[in-house]
């Protein structure tokens, strides 16, 4: 082999904060707040904040590699700690605040965070667990003095006073580009949450893969209505500043009204989020009678999206609607519907078939159908298999979690998805089933087994089983399915209380049948498939 001769310059997250400034400085970044008004600055003024940030957090003691947690919305003082804290070699790690509060507990716990930056809406969430959060050292309340709340948490901090306190003076460090930037943890499946440990390099390759496959430019404004707590806001965050892209930053209001107001006052022209989402927003624009003005594009996942919402953006507003598909995993896009070539040709209703599917496999992925067996299945769009998938952007292991990382890998090391999927030879890759165990509702997971296992605590319960079952709202609700003890006769009011004590409300089972049996494989374990056979057609009554 003959070496080439190219600089070995490492990808950096805070190059793309120093390219936006320098050379799309003018554009915007424009957010709704938690305190109320719209707040706009640039990505040069963004820049020196990040860098104040980033004084202060050294001055505070932080080192390289030092986790720092995030409870925030889509604003720009998140946006801020994505660079401030990455740029110096620390860990952003953002965490969801709609999980579980014991799995909240958890993840600060594991992750070690010693810094925690929370948004005002999740001060009394905090309070409530801080003395459960040991290696937090101090909390730091993302807003200005006049907006301090009364708190009782024991070592406080005011986020513009961090900032106002530090110069701007720094020179980015370098180091590894294979070096963490951020952690997420997924609660996808059962057991604890495990944490997802993006890279610099991962971060950077992945942000402009996608913003290619997204066709985004300069010319751009885009909106992440995916928080930045989930997978990173599908990297908008990232991609926005590398395209030299307006930002929009839709802050906690996620309702049809506020969504479509943001998107006409800033002349959004792309967003991205869950079926759940899209599905207000076009509610809302039915009963108004509205119509978008600047919107072009939309990337709709993290379920399957429905026909009638992709006709309806494509043939109602001329939104084009592009479905994808990634997990948390994945950093997290690893596909999108992209057509070329024959398929443009088709007749628009022939279209919709390939627009429903989860898409082709953007470059840098590789994808393989695996039986139960591991044998290879083919991709002629009828054979099921696990999906298998590799590649630069594809975890190689979950953070200090050597349980999970052995049973998520096969023996070559291609990460198991756990989605069951025909890929049709025009390399369009379909979900048609999943082997974890879970159901997800409005983009966030409700675990099955966890619902099953406190059933089992019931006195009046033998066994419990529970299902997702589709719904027009919420793309999958969950489905209850106890047999009682005999003699026992409990009441479905019963049952759903003694959950409601236990678990959050939107977790709750939308119904509960019983039983005088489940059915089970030969090696004793629930058969869901066959529940799910059975109870395909149960009408849930909330839909
Ligand atoms: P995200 O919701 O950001 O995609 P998660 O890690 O929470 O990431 O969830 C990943 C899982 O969600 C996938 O393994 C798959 O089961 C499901 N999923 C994601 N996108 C789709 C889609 N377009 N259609 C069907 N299921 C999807």
């Amino acid at each position: 082999m003959l070496r080439g001769l190219m600089m070995d310059r490492p990808l950096l997250v805070s190059s793309l904060i120093d390219y936006a400034a320098r050379y799309h400085g003018g554009t915007e970044i424009v957010s709704r707040t938690i305190e109320g008004p719209i707040h706009r600055y640039s990505y040069a003024d963004a820049l020196p904040r990040t860098k104040q940030l980033a004084n202060a957090l050294r001055r505070l003691g932080m080192k390289p590699g030092d986790r720092i947690g995030t409870l925030g919305w889509n604003g720009f003082r998140h946006f801020e700690l994505y660079y401030g804290i990455s740029g110096i070699g620390l860990v952003c790690h953002t965490i969801n605040p709609r999980l579980f509060t014991d799995q909240i507990t958890y993840i600060v716990n594991h992750a070690a965070d010693r810094l925690l930056f929370v948004d005002l809406t999740f001060v009394p969430l905090v309070e409530k667990l801080v003395n459960q959060l040991s290696p937090v050292e101090a909390v730091v309340i993302m807003t200005d003095r006049a907006h301090m709340p009364q708190t009782t948490l024991p070592k406080v901090l005011c986020y513009e006073d961090l900032l106002a306190a530090e110069s701007d003076e720094l020179t980015w460090p370098e180091f590894d580009e294979n070096d963490a930037s951020s952690l997420c943890y997924t609660s996808g499946t059962t057991g604890n949450p495990k944490g997802v440990l993006y890279s610099h390099r991962s971060t950077v390759l992945h942000g402009l893969v996608t913003a290619l496959a997204m066709e985004m430019t300069n010319r751009d404004v885009i909106c992440p209505i995916v928080p930045m707590f989930h997978a990173n806001a599908w990297a908008i965050p990232y991609l926005a500043p590398m395209c030299g892209a307006k930002l929009v930053l839709p802050g906690a209001a996620y309702d049809g009204a506020s969504l479509h107001a943001l998107f006409e006052a800033e002349g959004v022209t792309s967003t991205s989020g869950v079926p759940t989402v899209w599905l207000a927003l076009l509610r809302h624009m039915e009963d108004n009678k509205l119509t978008f003005s600047t919107l072009k594009r939309l990337l709709v996942g993290g379920s399957a999206v429905p026909l009638a919402m992709v006709k309806s953006f494509e043939e109602t507003h001329g939104v084009r609607a592009t479905h994808g598909w990634g997990m948390t995993e994945m950093s997290p896009v690893g596909s999108l519907v992209m057509l070329s070539g024959k398929l443009l040709d088709l007749p628009k209703e022939r279209q919709y078939d390939y627009k429903l599917k989860q898409g082709r496999a953007l470059y840098c992925v590789d994808m393989k159908l695996v039986d139960a067996e591991g044998n290879e299945v083919a991709h002629d769009g009828a054979s099921r298999g696990e999906l298998l998938v590799r590649g630069p952007w594809v975890i190689s292991g979950y953070y200090n979690d050597q349980a999970a990382t052995d049973a998520a890998f096969d023996k070559d090391g291609w990460f198991r998805t756990g989605d069951v999927c025909t890929i049709c030879p025009e390399g369009f890759l379909q979900v048609v089933d999943r082997h974890k165990d879970v159901i997800k509702s409005g983009g966030e997971w409700i675990s099955s087994i966890d619902i099953e296992n406190m059933m089992i605590g019931h006195p009046d319960i033998a066994e419990a089983a529970v299902i997702g079952l589709p719904h027009p709202k919420w793309a999958e609700r969950p489905l209850l399915i106890v047999v009682p003890k005999a003699g026992r006769t409990p009441t479905r009011e019963a049952v759903l209380d003694y959950l409601s004590e236990r678990l959050a409300k939107w977790m709750l089972p939308d119904d509960v049948v019983f039983v005088p049996e489940l059915p089970h494989t030969a090696t004793g374990k629930l058969q869901k498939t066959k529940l799910r056979e059975q109870f395909r057609d149960h009408k849930l009554p909330t839909a």
